[in-house]
C-alpha cells in the first residue's frame, strides 16, 4: 500500500495536525506515481550538501583533469535537460569503488574505480541519468517521509497523545541519513527517468543495457561492485530498460538532429 493510501487509516489515530501535515505531503512523481513528500527541497538539499561536505573529508577527489572535464560535460549535459533547479555539480573521487551517487541538493559524486566498468560517455550519462533521476523525483524526500509516517503511526497505535510527539519523530527520520538503498520502485522510476534523460541529451540509450550488462560481468568471481550493492543488475532491471528502448530512440534520434551531439570524449581508465 502506498503512503499516502495509508492516511486515511492512519489518521483515525493520529491529530488533526499531523492529517494534515500528511495531506500536505501528497506529491506526484515525474512518471505519475503517487508519493508522500512531508520535507521541504530545501531541507532535504541542505542534508545532501552537508552529507557531499562529510564524503570530501573522507574521500580524496581525484586531481585528472582529463577525468574530472569528462565527468562534468557529461553531467552538465543532463542536468541541462531536467528543468529542475538543484546547485548541480560534479565530482570525481579517487578511489578504487565501482560506484556513482547524486544527492537532493543537486551534488553528483562519480567514483574513478567506476571506470573499470563503463566504456564511454553514453554509459557514464546510464550511470548519472539514473542518479539523477532519484535527486528529480525527490527519493530522498519520499523515504525519509515513508519512515517518519512508519514511526509516527506506531507511536499513534500504542500510545495515546501521539500527536505531541510528531515533529520529533520527523526529526529522527530525518536523522536516519540519506544515503541508505531506495525501494525497488524507486530504482525502477529512476532507471526510466534517466534513461528519458540522456535520450533527450542525446546520448544513446542503449548503452545502458551495455552498462549494465557490464555490471553483471564485473560480479563473476569478483567481490561485486559496489554500485551494485543498491542497483542490481539483473535481468528484471535490464529487460525493463530494453522495453523502455522503443519510446526513448526517437527522442534520441530528435535530440541528435536537433544539434544535441555531446562530444565529452573518451572515458579514462584511471588504472
Ligand atoms: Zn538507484
Amino acid at each position: 500500500m502506498h503512503a499516502c493510501c495509508r492516511i486515511a487509516k492512519i489518521s483515525m489515530a493520529a491529530s488533526a495536525a499531523l492529517l494534515g501535515l500528511l495531506l500536505a505531503g501528497c506529491a506526484t512523481s515525474p512518471l505519475g506515481r503517487p508519493q508522500l513528500k512531508l520535507y521541504s527541497d530545501q531541507t532535504v538539499g541542505r542534508m545532501g550538501l552537508q552529507t557531499f561536505q562529510q564524503l570530501q573529508k573522507k574521500t580524496p577527489l581525484s586531481t585528472d583533469a582529463r577525468l574530472n572535464a569528462f565527468v562534468n560535460c557529461v553531467a552538465g549535459q543532463l542536468t541541462a535537460q531536467t528543468g529542475y533547479r538543484a546547485n548541480w555539480q560534479a565530482k570525481v573521487f579517487q578511489s578504487d569503488e565501482i560506484n556513482a551517487f547524486a544527492l537532493p541538493g543537486g551534488e553528483i559524486g562519480v567514483y574513478s574505480g567506476l571506470f573499470k566498468v563503463v566504456e564511454n560517455q553514453d554509459q557514464l550519462a546510464a550511470v548519472l541519468g539514473h542518479e539523477i533521476g532519484h535527486v528529480i523525483a525527490g527519493h530522498v524526500n519520499e523515504r525519509l517521509s515513508d519512515q517518519a509516517l512508519t514511526q509516527v503511526a506506531l507511536t499513534a497505535a500504542g500510545a495515546s497523545g501521539a500527536g505531541q510527539g510528531t515533529m520529533a519523530l520527523m526529526g529522527l527520520g530525518a536523522q536516519v541519513g540519506i544515503l541508505l538503498p531506495f525501494s525497488r520502485t524507486q530504482e525502477s522510476e529512476a532507471d526510466l527517468i534517466g534513461l528519458d534523460l540522456m535520450s533527450r541529451a542525446g546520448f544513446d540509450p542503449r548503452q545502458a543495457v551495455v552498462l549494465w550488462q557490464n555490471m553483471q560481468q564485473a560480479t563473476a568471481g569478483k567481490a561485486p561492485p559496489e554500485l551494485l550493492s543498491d542497483h542490481p543488475a539483473d535481468a528484471r532491471r535490464i529487460q525493463q530498460i530494453r522495453a523502455r528502448l522503443p519510446q526513448d530512440l526517437p527522442i534520441y534520434r530528435q535530440a541528435r538532429a536537433g544539434g544535441r551531439q555531446p562530444d565529452c570524449g573518451a572515458a579514462q581508465h584511471a588504472h
